[in-house]
């Protein structure tokens, strides 16, 4: 387990009562993070890409190593497989919007699942709609586990793009990426990770696996919000076409029109997020401090004994037991509202999300509305998770 970190965590000075069990949502930021942000504005302060004096040139120099760090922390030596964005929702859309959409044909496929968050299936919607195509539904089993065999059975040669995320930010459900992958290239058909959830604590090794497109946000893993990513392998570069247009992405203009930079730099029309990039760049360094297993090793452990104490609750009913659980729970307690389970908790300072988590689909299969959700990372320990049960069984009592 890991000790301590919560004090790299200065929200917990701010708050030293608070039980924070929203993770999925958004982590906190380490002082580190808070530093490099705050660092930029303080000395460096400048627009990149634009000037020759010393203090942009340093701006742009840093920008770009963050380019490079983030290429390395997927598995890649190439820099330019990445465009820094907004979060994993606009990666998500640029693959729709500026891959995808010029190359459906009638009869054409796109291949997602059930247990998407809606970033990743409103896209493909909306891309169904507009070009009369099939958007396939690969569907879960009660535990919450992909079904493969169907979902193997729905990619065949007219498969434009199969996506899905790495981890459910429902269920937890940890995919098996390394077989889906491997299905989907049998099929010919390109990939799509979704790994805003499991950036932070799984390997991704974008070369090894062989992904063409993944997207993942800052602000789960520790960095700050408004930024994020989206890897694009190297022979599909070339493929993906400004969505965007303005200042920072052209080779040339004239009146009669314009050409563009390659790839990633036709993504960042105008002034990027600067201060985000350094942010994240510098919560990279602090996950690597840690290191992405003792990570995992702690979010297993405090998830495992979690699930053990709500299982002696006969009231509490989790949503999904797949075979390889991350830090995530969803759950219901009897006839509770989802919201009242969260204020009630919140009286005892103990932060869950209530709701339908943005995958709306995946509740109305398992037949819910909405659930709560408790979700873990390094500054928790098992004293919240004792306080979360201890809560619960005082709703409980107070329901009956
Ligand atoms: N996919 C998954 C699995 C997520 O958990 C989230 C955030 N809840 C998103 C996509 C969207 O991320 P963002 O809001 O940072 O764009």
């Amino acid at each position: 387990m890991l000790d301590d970190l919560k004090h790299d965590f200065p929200i917990f000075n701010s708050y030293p009562e608070l039980i924070y069990l929203d993770s999925a949502a958004t982590a906190h930021r380490p002082r580190s993070v808070i530093t490099a942000i705050n660092q930029f504005s303080i000395l460096e302060n400048s627009n990149i890409h634009r000037g020759v004096y010393d203090l942009s040139n340093n701006a742009t120099g840093k920008y770009e190593e963050v380019r490079l760090k983030v290429a390395k922390f997927v598995g890649s030596e190439n820099a330019n497989n990445i465009a820094f964005t907004k979060g994993t929702t606009e990666s998500i859309n640029i693959v729709a919007q500026s891959y995808l959409a010029d190359r459906l044909e009638q009869g054409d496929n796109i291949v997602t699942t059930i247990m998407e968050h809606h970033a990743n299936f409103i896209p493909w919607q909306m891309l169904a709609e507009k070009h009369s195509i099939e958007l396939r539904i690969a569907p879960v089993d009660e535990n919450g586990d992909l079904i493969i065999e169907q979902l193997n059975a729905l990619i065949d040669d007219r498969t434009k793009l199969v996506a899905f995320n790495h981890i459910s930010n429902t269920l937890g459900t940890v995919n098996d990426i390394e077989q889906l992958i491997e299905l989907a290239h049998q099929k010919n058909a390109p990939v799509l990770i979704d790994a805003a959830q499991s950036i932070l604590y799984y390997d991704l090794d974008v070369k090894k696996l062989k992904i063409e497109f993944m997207a993942f946000s800052g602000h789960k893993m520790f960095g700050p919000f408004g930024i994020g990513v989206l890897y694009v392998a190297d022979q599909l570069m070339d493929e993906i076409k400004p969505y965007n247009y303005g200042g920072g992405i052209i080779q040339s203009v004239t009146v009669n029109g314009t050409s563009f930079s390659n790839f990633p730099f036709n993504m960042e029309a105008g002034t990027p997020n600067v201060s985000g990039v350094l942010g994240l760049g510098s919560a990279i360094d602090y996950i690597e401090k840690i290191g992405k297993r003792m990570i995992k090793e702690h979010i297993g452990t405090l998830t495992k004994y979690c699930v053990e104490q709500m299982k002696q609750l006969s009231e509490v009913k989790m949503l999904g037991s797949p075979k390889n659980r991350s830090g995530i729970i969803s759950f219901v307690v009897d006839e509770i509202h989802p919201h009242d389970i969260a204020s009630f908790l919140n009286k005892d300072q103990i932060a869950v999300r209530a709701g339908m988590h943005c995958t709306q689909p995946l509740l109305h299969h398992f037949g819910e509305s909405a659930t709560a959700r408790a979700s873990f990372s390094i500054y928790n320990s098992k004293s919240d998770v004792d306080a979360l049960i201890k809560s619960l069984k005082e709703l409980i009592k107070f329901w009956a």
